[in-house]
């Protein structure tokens, strides 16, 4: 068996994985604060689901794959990066490695949901897809070859901040103009927010993305114009990643992909006007299908591609 943990800003949702990579076994408990809360908490769920898979599995555990919001280096030890966590250049391998007493192996968590989607999701079977998480941001992972690919200094792909024109507002990052600024669901709120201003007018519903999502569905003329530039924009970063890696499956995933098949359907409808070549066969785009727990299924899959025993 392998464990599975998903390092979440909030929460830690973590399991176990068996060897027909079925996740017989989840769980999840809150984050904690501070580098060394949060390195223990780790520690104690690790020890947990090794206790677990020997009792109720009869099983020995044979590694650990963490997901984190963040960068991390291509050697899966280190995190250089993380805003979520606030934590920057942290030796995470090495500060649970004694404790775990297992090999670990640390990525970031779109990857691992790519990687989930690769094994029992969309992307199965697909020698070249990405996924693209929507939700406050942008994650991507992309799969390459029929492996995740991480790039030559394990900062690939950090999607949400590709440059797509400028923006009202700036981007956590800094800058102006990135993808998750125009077609995530912190987009989506914002930008849905700004109409009724500039319209002198408020909200006939409570502002969230879903409800923005169906009221546009019910002829919300604000709401629509504001999925509508989501979807226009979602598009556009799309069709940036065909003309650059020409997968073949697109899939999107995160909380806002859903939304019935409404952003789907659009997406796909605007994606086909701005093709470079058309008339041919292009990447399909479609909905993940690993669910809530692919960040825990794909951290612990990150450990059988690691030690090979897929
Ligand atoms: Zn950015």
């Amino acid at each position: 068996m392998v464990i599975g943990i998903d390092l979440g800003g909030t929460n830690i949702k973590s399991g176990l994985l068996d060897s027909s990579n079925s996740l017989v076994f989840d769980q999840s408990r809150p984050t904690g604060s501070t580098l060394d809360e949060i390195v223990n908490n780790l520690a104690e769920i690790i020890d947990e689901l090794k206790d677990r898979a020997k009792k109720e599995y009869q099983s020995a555990v044979t590694g650990v794959g963490i997901g984190v919001p963040g960068v991390v280096s291509k050697g899966l030890d280190h995190v250089f990066k993380c805003t979520n966590l606030g934590w920057h250049d942290i030796p995470l391998k090495e500060l649970l490695s004694d404790r775990a007493g297992l090999p670990i192996f640390i990525d970031n968590d779109a990857n691992l949901a790519a990687l989930a989607e690769l094994y029992i999701g969309s992307l199965k079977g697909v020698d070249t897809g990405l996924l693209l998480t929507l939700g406050t941001g942008i994650g991507g992972g992309v799969i390459i070859n029929g492996k995740p690919y991480r790039g030559s200094n394990g900062l690939g792909m950090e999607i949400g901040h590709m440059v797509l024109g400028e923006n009202f507002f700036d981007c956590s990052c800094g800058k102006n103009g990135c993808f998750e600024t125009f077609s995530s669901a912190t987009a989506l709120v914002k930008y849905y927010e700004k109409l009724l201003s500039d319209n002198s007018v408020k909200s006939s519903f409570e502002v969230s993305a879903k409800n923005i999502f169906v009221n546009a569905r019910a002829g919300d003329k604000l709401s629509f114009e504001a999925v509508d530039r989501t979807a226009t924009y979602l598009a556009m970063g799309i069709v940036n990643v065909i003309n650059i890696l020409d997968p073949a499956v697109i899939a999107l995933g995160g909380g806002m992909a859903g939304s019935d098949g409404f952003l789907l359907k659009m997406t796909r409808e605007k994606v086909k006007k701005n093709l470079f070549v058309k008339g041919f066969p292009s990447a399909k785009i479609e909905l993940a299908t690993s669910g809530n727990q692919a960040g825990t299924i794909g951290a612990a899959l990150l450990v059988r591609e690691e030690l090979e025993i897929i």
